[in-house]
């Protein structure tokens, strides 16, 4: 396995998820919430989260492709799709594991708002906000980082590395 340097390790991961678990505690206040997983980067922030999580709650998942390798094809595929049955007059939290352009956030949002939800918000494990190209800001942002391709923690080079534990990057 290639040596990656070490961006967020275990220890900063598990507080700041703790965190934003008690974020979102606070602001349901007992209200049910149907967390809406984004895979397959996201699986791992989004099992953290809810072991953390002291609420009532739900998951389900939706998965897209944008990504080739390292470069945005700038095109937003949906490849499994959510039920409305599963969406409808419920409070869906979108859980992605990183934001770039903001295309796949975008889109998401507008799929999900179609399908009837009660509210819609947006949790991120790691915002790039420097290479934004549509206009995206999420409701709960766990980090935000520079201008790196990062793996681990759920994220892929090439559907390889999302098993290192904690979130790294190779130096160029
Ligand atoms: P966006 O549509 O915001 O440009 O891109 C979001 C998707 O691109 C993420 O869900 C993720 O799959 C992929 N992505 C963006 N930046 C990175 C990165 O640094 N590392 C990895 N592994 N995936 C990334």
């Amino acid at each position: 396995m290639e040596n990656f340097k070490v961006l967020i390790d275990e220890k900063r991961l598990d507080q700041r998820i703790a965190e934003i678990a008690k974020e979102i505690e606070n602001d349901y206040q007992g209200e049910e919430v149907v967390f809406c997983s984004v895979l397959k980067g996201a699986i791992f922030f989004t099992v953290d989260l809810m072991k953390k999580y002291n609420g009532l709650c739900e998951i389900q998942f939706v998965r897209v492709s944008s990504y080739e390798g390292e470069n945005s094809t700038g095109t937003v595929t949906l490849k499994i799709p959510l039920k409305k049955e599963n969406i409808e007059n419920k409070n869906i939290i979108l859980i992605e594991d990183i934001v770039d352009t903001g295309r796949t956030f975008n889109y998401l949002v507008d799929y999900v708002k179609e399908l009837n939800p009660k509210s819609i918000k947006t949790c991120v494990l790691l915002d790039k906000k420097a290479r934004r190209v549509v206009d995206f800001e999420a409701d709960y942002v766990a980090f935000d980082i520079d201008d790196l391709f990062v793996v681990g923690y759920g994220l892929d080079y090439d559907e390889k590395y999302r098993n290192i534990p904690y979130v790294g990057y190779v130096q160029k």
